[in-house]
């Protein structure tokens, strides 16, 4: 039965708001060191996380919910999970058209290295993004 199921209350948060609200069996974080995959009783932590895939185990179906998440931090706390990201995106919704574009304006900065106004670690956090994202929806 549902209830009895040992659950995690999950929050994803952006800038923009509150993307992900709900009891959940597990998640999966991409950390610094490599994913961490976390259960309802997990010890408490605070950890930095990087751009990369999130993983939602959902409670009613036991299905797999990928996310593409940019750079954050997770803090775990008694049974709540919250994972606090620059940018997230279900991989519903994301639109590969556009990372495309990104990626290509990233690779473009980053080939004029050297150009005073070419500021190559903000494009290689954008071409991260967008090659994240293109995998996270399968686009890639
Ligand atoms: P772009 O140049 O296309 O805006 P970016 O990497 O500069 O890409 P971000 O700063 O990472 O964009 O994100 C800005 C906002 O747009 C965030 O809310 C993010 O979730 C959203 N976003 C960016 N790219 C996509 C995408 N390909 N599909 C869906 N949402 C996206």
């Amino acid at each position: 039965m549902e209830e009895n199921k040992k659950r995690l209350k999950c929050e994803i948060v952006t800038p923009e708001g509150l993307l992900v609200s709900e009891d959940v069996a597990m998640v999966v974080v991409p950390g610094e060191m490599g994913e961490l995959g976390v259960l309802p009783r997990h010890t408490p932590i605070v950890s930095k996380t990087v751009i990369g895939e999130a993983r939602i185990k959902h409670l009613r179906n036991e299905q797999w919910e990928h996310l593409a998440v940019g750079n954050g931090y997770v803090k775990m706390q008694f049974d709540r999970l919250l994972l606090l990201v620059d940018t997230a995106e279900k991989a519903t919704d994301i639109d590969t058209g556009r990372a495309r574009e990104a990626l290509s304006r990233a690779e473009k900065w980053l080939s004029r290295t050297g150009e005073p106004e070419a500021d190559a670690d903000r494009a290689e956090q954008s071409r991260r993004r967008a090659l994240n994202r293109l995998k996270v929806a399968g686009g890639k």
